[in-house]
């Protein structure tokens, strides 16, 4: 019985630039990329994508700031981003084998000690270095912080991924699924997209609507002869009076969310963009307020 119980859990990935955090995500989700996130943008802590496993469920959340430049600047952001991590399920620490020990990474990690959230720490590029050279780092980190697992990987060739998967899957605990399964999709373009008109509806619709709401998109295809971006995206909601809402009064309102969300797209694709929308309700997708609270709403 126990086995069967659905487990989910929100994951920040930390580490410093060019560590492979985006690549790791990237290899980790792989067609498993959820476009969804169930709230407004924010730079603080938006879902990068979510992990469907069989019977759990990972939401991988970013953290712009925990580490950036070493302005003045910098030292708020990582309170903020180390603020965002204390709403989070797991930590996954992510270094660079090439270049392992990083005294704002440990201090880091140090802060996090007190807060007891199960941390996991990454070893990446492993493609690029030797056994020999792995141990000594694994020694070091084992020593330093109670981490629940240290796993070597190579983002880039997958090697030691569905280790790091297992791992963090003991790190969760039993919890809804916060993101309908069959939202996915290997496109980031898509992912942005997404994100884009799901800005739009937040912009333009009132407090309920956001969070009620869903993008998913069906179709993206580019014409690069005529210059041309096709995007068909659906926005899925809760019940029949949202959807009311979402299309308006003769439509007035998804064209709002349309014409704003394409001519962003415009700008951010440089070239001319079709954007389709279609609202529909989907009983499946359903909000629920701890994933809402989770994220500081
Ligand atoms: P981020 O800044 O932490 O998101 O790092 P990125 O994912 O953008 O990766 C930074 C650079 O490291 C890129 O050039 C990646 O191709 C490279 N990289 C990431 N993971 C690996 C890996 O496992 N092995 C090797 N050799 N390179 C990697
Ligand atoms: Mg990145």
């Amino acid at each position: 019985m126990e086995n069967n119980t659905f487990k989910s859990g929100f994951a920040a990935i930390i580490g410093a630039p060019n560590v492979g955090k985006s690549t790791l995500l990237n290899n980790m989700l792989g067609e498993k990329l959820a476009i969804v996130s169930p709230k407004p943008q924010t730079t603080r802590n938006r879902i990068l994508g979510v992990y469907h496993g069989n019977n759990f469920q990972i939401a991988f959340i970013d953290t712009p700031g925990i580490h950036s430049t070493r302005t003045m600047l910098h030292k708020s952001m990582v309170a903020s981003a180390v603020e965002t991590v204390s709403e989070v399920d797991i930590l996954v620490f992510v270094i660079d084998i090439t270049y392992p020990f990083d005294e704002e990474a440990e201090s880091i990690l140090k802060q996090q000690e007190k807060r007891k959230i199960p941390a996991v720490l990454v070893i990446n590029k492993i493609d690029r270095t030797t056994p020999e050279k792995i141990l000594p780092v694994i020694k070091h980190f084992s020593e330093s912080f109670p981490f629940k697992a240290i796993v070597p990987v190579s983002a880039l060739t997958g090697n030691g991924v569905d280790r790091l998967i297992n791992e963090l899957e003991k790190c969760l605990s039993p919890g809804p699924e916060y993101f309908p399964g069959d939202m996915t999709t290997d496109q980031p373009d898509e992912f942005l997209a997404a994100e884009i008109i799901r800005e739009k509806i937040y912009l333009n619709t009132k407090r309920e609507i956001p969070y009620s709401s869903a993008v998913t998109i069906t179709s993206m295809k580019e014409n690069t002869q005529k210059k041309l971006l096709s995007i068909h995206a659906k926005i899925h909601v809760e019940t029949d009076s949202q959807k009311g809402i979402i299309i308006g009064k003769r439509g007035g309102m998804i064209k709002k969310i349309g014409e704003a969300a394409r001519i962003e797209l415009e700008k951010i694709y440089g070239t001319h963009v079709f954007l389709e929308l279609q609202a529909k309700v989907d009983k499946n997708w359903s909000r629920d307020t701890k994933a809402l609270k989770k994220l500081g709403y």
